[in-house]
């Protein structure tokens, strides 16, 4: 038999594009070596982190009772229970992934999969090695956490996404080495419930690919509650000593100090999931470990696709995944296919205040000749952030003075991560910021801070 399409990693990438290839009535096969679907985003990644995220929020509340004229004495904090209901949120989707698969008449294939040739993929399973014809792979094999040299992961000391999300109580200290999305989000959860966070990042800024207004406000909120930031730090000889960590780091001010915790998260980046999948058998173009893609995600070999966190030049995040399984798959079933536009796609850090961002930061539309006119909009003039007691961060909008083009959007403040989909869905449609200022924005809503920070792009915001 032969497959129309076999899709080798069930993570967002590739059950998206096993769904849409059984929609497309294209017959697909998705192999995974782990014994759940779901992939990094559902088992290690987005989905357990943000249910941690949402009991430390409530957390939070329940430790500040009187802020909401309230009392709650004695307030307990039962990680077992918070975990418990993490796996279980976890457990209950993967039964979804699966449900889908079935609903679509995708085969869940059991095994590791490689590219073997032309048209084919090798499966080895628990039972045996066997040859899968299809006239088109995917390959969505995701990425994994990058170790530093010499570091070995440990269930309780040396963390990394995997082992941070199994930890049997709260840690009284951490160190967190990398303040891009997963250090910041873990520091931002485990501050909250207890733990004394460090978080050591090489370079100048916390979330360097963010706008710099938005690096230094996250900063600046980290220090207020208590987590000790250094950036431009330089991190050496790590020891694990059985009862905790020790550590070195080179300050950015020159001097040199020695850390210790109760354990560390390092948080330096993913490594694509691209050796042993067979593609030194093809023509498929590797950039570093990561697949070169054409616009429809077409690899260099022909039939073979790939998508998710092994693409280069894209960003490492589920969304993008998917939405490349979305153009993989039309473009292979003959149906229109719109390639991704780098420039709009939504980052969210789910810190507190959370970030939402999308296009050009100020300094990118000025280093590409735009010029940039900026609105900002804080959330301390905003009714319902005092409603809801979230003050922190604002709106900022960049804009193209000439034709009043939105050309990017950050945001850090209450459900930046929610808001951010009303720019994404402006700059999609081409929206201009006058076409925003004469959007109506509900009243008392966080949104409505979206349409005062398109307003002050031309100093017109009503609040402030
Ligand atoms: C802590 C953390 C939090 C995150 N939070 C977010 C977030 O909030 N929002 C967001 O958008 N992104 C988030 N991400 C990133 C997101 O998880 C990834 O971008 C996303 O999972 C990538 O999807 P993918 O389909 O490319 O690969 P993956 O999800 O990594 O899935 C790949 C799958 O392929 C399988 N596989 C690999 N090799 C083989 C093989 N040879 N044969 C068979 N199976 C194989 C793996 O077992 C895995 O199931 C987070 C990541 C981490 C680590």
């Amino acid at each position: 038999m032969t497959y129309d399409l076999i899709i080798i990693g069930s993570g967002p990438g590739g059950y998206s594009a096993a769904v849409r290839a059984g929609q497309y009535g294209l017959k697909t096969g998705i192999i995974e070596k782990d014994p759940k679907l779901g992939g990094t985003c559902l088992h290690v990644g987005c989905i357990p982190t943000k249910a941690l995220l949402h009991s430390a929020d409530v957390w939070e509340y329940l430790k500040h009772p009187e802020e909401q004229g309230m009392r709650c004495d004695n307030p307990q904090l039962d990680f077992k229970a918070v975990n418990d209901r993490k796996n279980k949120i976890v457990a209950k989707h993967a039964k979804g992934v699966e449900g889908l698969m079935k609903k679509n008449k995708v085969e869940w294939i059991k095994g590791y999969g490689r590219l073997k040739g032309k048209g084919q993929v090798e499966l080895i399973s628990d039972k045996d090695t066997q040859t899968l014809e299809a006239r088109n792979v995917i390959l969505a094999t995701g990425s994994e956490a990058r170790m530093l040299p010499g570091l070995q992961p440990d269930p309780e000391r040396i963390l990394t996404n995997i082992e941070i999300l199994n930890l049997a109580a709260v840690p009284k200290s951490m160190i967190i080495i990398g303040a891009g999305a997963v250090g910041v989000e873990f520091a931002s959860i485990f501050n909250r419930f207890g733990t004394k966070v460090t978080v050591l990042e090489m370079l100048p800024r916390v979330v360097p690919v963010e706008d710099e207004d938005v690096s230094k406000e996250l900063e600046r909120h980290f220090k207020k509650t208590g987590i000790r930031v250094e950036t431009g730090a330089k991190v050496g000889d790590i020891r694990n000593t059985g009862s905790g960590v020790k550590l070195n780091v080179t300050l950015s001010n020159s001097k040199t100090e020695a850390m210790e915790a109760d354990c560390l998260l390092v948080a330096v980046g993913r490594k694509p999931n691209t050796e042993n999948i067979g593609v030194e058998n093809t023509r498929v173009e590797l950039d570093r470990g990561f697949v070169k893609v054409n616009p429809y995600q077409q690899t260099g070999e022909p039939g073979v696709y790939a998508i998710g966190d092994i693409v280069a030049g894209t960003p490492q995040l589920a969304h993008v995944a998917a939405m490349q399984g979305m153009v993989a798959v039309a473009h292979m079933a003959g149906k229109p296919a719109h390639p991704i536009n780098r420039n709009r796609i939504p980052g969210a850090t789910y810190t507190d205040p959370g970030i939402g961002s999308v296009g050009l930061t100020e300094a990118q539309a000025r280093a590409q000749g735009f010029k940039a006119r900026v609105g900002k909009f804080p959330f301390m003039a905003n009714s319902k952030a005092s409603i809801l007691g979230k003050h922190e961060g604002f709106v900022k909008v960049v804009a193209d003075e000439k034709y009043g083009e939105i050309l990017g959007v950050h945001i850090i403040g209450p459900e930046a991560f929610e808001l951010i989909s009303e720019a994404v869905t402006a700059m999609e449609a081409e929206a201009t910021v006058e076409t925003m200022m004469g959007t109506i924005h509900a009243h008392p809503t966080i949104y409505e801070a979206m349409g005062d920070a398109f307003n002050s792009v031309y100093g017109l915001a009503i609040n402030i």
